[in-house]
């Protein structure tokens, strides 16, 4: 199958105004509805993990897999006879590509009526930058985390779990997706105050390096190395007032780098600066990717405030 020539997220015709694109709340009905109506049709399912092909199946959309190479992670094409999506497996993790096909579900829940219009969902800024597109996609974004991960069963697995840097890859393996998208949820869902973030190891110029190996003594300074931990992503929850920069470094004392440096989790309350002001936060802390010998791939800090 070619790769789609196309460098937009869609092709077709689509007015540049937002009009038809539901809101953030009407998508999330929208969500619900196909849940329901997937809970209906297949009585013994058990979820989570919410299996995006099975809203597939409802919804009498067939699903390719196919491995690629190209920036392009899935594509839904509504054929009259029976619309497709095309998934791109090659270098996706199993939970990137469940949250692609969602988020192909949402467009054909959003273009019910075959309009002949495909789009396209890439990993690097691949759309077209109109304000209709930017809406268009975080609608489906949405539509996409609620069927993956419906609020119902989400709030009970985060008060089972708590919300800690633990629980993120514990959350995100039982609802089978990405670790960014489970932190992004368990920020948004969570009933106090929260952030949690993704910290990697970077050179100077902040492409992100392996660590040096474990078998080196420990802790290598940042001058020796060249390099150190930083902030790569923070999801903010909106009652979390302040901001993690991108690229901010990790203190050395923190417990954030004592995780980098061991792989062990661990739980401190710290002083971080961000923004203008110092803020006392609790934080707890859980490696990525660590094993005997190696050092994490990444760290993940979950952070609320102290008092
Ligand atoms: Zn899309």
């Amino acid at each position: 199958m070619p790769a789609p020539r196309h460098p937009a997220s869609r092709s077709g015709n689509m007015d540049d105004r937002d009009a038809g694109i539901p809101g953030l709340d009407e998508a999330r009905t929208l969500a619900r509805d196909l849940l329901a109506t997937t809970q209906q049709e297949c009585p013994g399912w058990n979820p989570p993990p919410f299996t995006p092909d099975l809203y597939a199946r409802v919804l009498d959309i067939a699903v390719l897999r196919v491995d690629e190479a190209g920036p392009w992670d899935a594509m839904y094409i509504p054929l009259q006879a029976k619309p497709r999506i095309i998934l791109n497996t090659r270098n996706a993790s199993a939970g990137r590509v469940n949250f692609s096909l969602a988020h192909e579900i949402a467009h054909s829940l959003l273009d019910p009526a075959p309009s002949g219009t495909r789009y396209f969902r890439a990993r690097t800024d691949y759309y077209d930058g109109s304000v209709a597109t930017h809406k268009l996609e975080r609608a489906c974004d949405e539509i996409a985390a609620e069927l993956l991960m419906p609020g119902l069963w989400f709030r009970e697995a985060i008060s089972r779990r708590g919300v800690c840097a633990q629980a993120v890859p514990v959350i995100a393996g039982d609802f089978g997706v990405s670790l960014e998208a489970a932190a992004a949820r368990i920020v948004e869902t969570a009933e106090s105050p929260c952030a949690v973030g993704f910290f990697h190891h970077t050179d100077p110029g902040g492409r992100i390096t392996s660590p040096p190996s474990a078998s080196r003594a420990w802790p290598v300074s940042e001058e020796e190395s060249g390099s150190c931990w930083r902030t790569r992503r923070v999801f903010h929850g909106t009652g979390f007032p302040w901001r993690f920069r991108t690229a901010q470094p990790v203190a050395a004392d923190s417990v954030l780098m004592t995780t980098a440096l061991t792989g062990r989790p661990g739980s401190a309350v710290e002083a971080f600066r961000l923004g203008r002001t110092w803020v006392a936060l609790r934080v707890t802390t859980a490696a990525v990717g660590a094993s005997a010998g190696r050092a994490p791939r990444a760290v993940i800090g979950a952070f609320s405030p102290a008092q």
